[in-house]
């Protein structure tokens, strides 16, 4: 571990941090057990699972999807837009793939996709998410074909995406439930096929 933050581990730097609001009188530790719980309470990947699926089979909807991704999550009842960022919707096509990274920090949106991975926060990823997409993808076990073009988008606290993972061919027939258990957190970042 490296940086200004000496060599605690994070649970040690967090607690240490809290421990400083409350003594402060800025927070409780009943307060922020109350936030914590209604953040993770409603934050998860079934969430952008379910705008996927409905995408999938509602072609009015997909549209509305790519055109304002917070309006689209809020119709089903999701609140991205109320945590203050532009969600941005990208799709697969047969002929682009989309990942997302925050090369920053991990900015990621929660409220659909539940508690970013250990991986997203990495600074392997971070780093080479952007200088070597394919052989990133590769080791998730992702092997794309030699003429997909593969689109990075790097999130910031401003502007956050999902990716729009392309429908499975064999689909045909399935309900909403159905297609959006086939959609995982890595196929919504963009490091699975779905
Ligand atoms: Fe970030």
């Amino acid at each position: 571990m490296s940086g200004g933050h000496g060599e605690l581990p994070v649970a040690a730097r967090v607690r240490r941090l809290e421990e400083r609001l409350i003594a402060a009188g800025l927070v409780t530790d009943d307060e922020l057990d109350e936030v914590l719980a209604q953040v993770f309470a409603s934050a998860a990947p079934a969430n952008g699972a379910r705008m996927v699926a409905r995408a999938w089979t509602d072609p009015a909807y997909r549209d509305r999807l790519l055109a304002d991704g917070n309006a689209a999550a809020a119709e089903l009842g999701f609140g991205a837009g109320s945590h203050g960022y532009l969600l941005k919707v990208v799709e697969n096509t047969a002929s682009v793939h989309n990942m997302i990274v925050c090369t920053l920090c991990s900015c990621y949106p929660t409220a659909l996709l539940g508690p970013s991975p250990s991986w997203y926060k990495s600074f392997a990823y971070r780093s080479r998410a952007v200088r070597e997409p394919r052989g990133v993808l590769a080791e998730f076990g992702l092997e794309l074909p030699d003429d997909t073009e593969i689109r990075v988008w790097d999130a910031n606290s401003e502007t956050r995406y999902l990716v729009l993972p392309q429908r499975p061919e064999a689909a045909d027939g399935m309900d909403e439930n159905a297609l959006a258990s086939l959609v995982t957190s890595n196929g919504l970042i963009g490091t699975a096929v779905r």
